[in-house]
């Protein structure tokens, strides 16, 4: 991949990672708030607990995300990025376009999903 359209996805993955890493602090911040607050009575504690697993699930993906991320700009460095972690082969300008830090090309994700390797 040439350097231009390397430093691109970087770019577009630096710039979610630090969207993401907003996102979940902000997260833990309001979890945090509605837990302490001492004149929020019962029933408010309750849907907060609900809100909480929301945002919590919410959360999980975007840890999920976080890695992937991470683990792209890893292969950026080590100059693999933009090659399918199975077949080798180089990825789809479209491919990555859409999910940048994906780690397979289209077919590949599409065998993994049904269990194939
Ligand atoms: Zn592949």
């Amino acid at each position: 991949m040439d350097k231009k359209r390397l430093e691109y996805y970087k770019k577009k993955l630096v710039t979610r990672r630090d969207e993401l890493l907003r996102t979940i602090a902000r997260t833990q911040e309001e979890g945090r708030t509605a837990d302490e607050d001492p004149t929020v009575d019962l029933a408010d504690k309750a849907a907060n607990s609900y809100t909480k697993e929301f945002l919590f699930g919410m959360t999980s993906t975007d840890r999920a995300i976080l890695a992937m991320i991470d683990e792209a700009l890893r292969r950026i460095q080590s100059n693999q990025y933009g090659v399918c972690a199975n077949c080798q082969e180089e990825m789809q300008p479209k491919r990555l376009d859409a999910v940048p830090w994906a780690k397979h090309c289209i077919t590949c994700q599409e065998k993994k999903e049904q269990g194939l390797f």
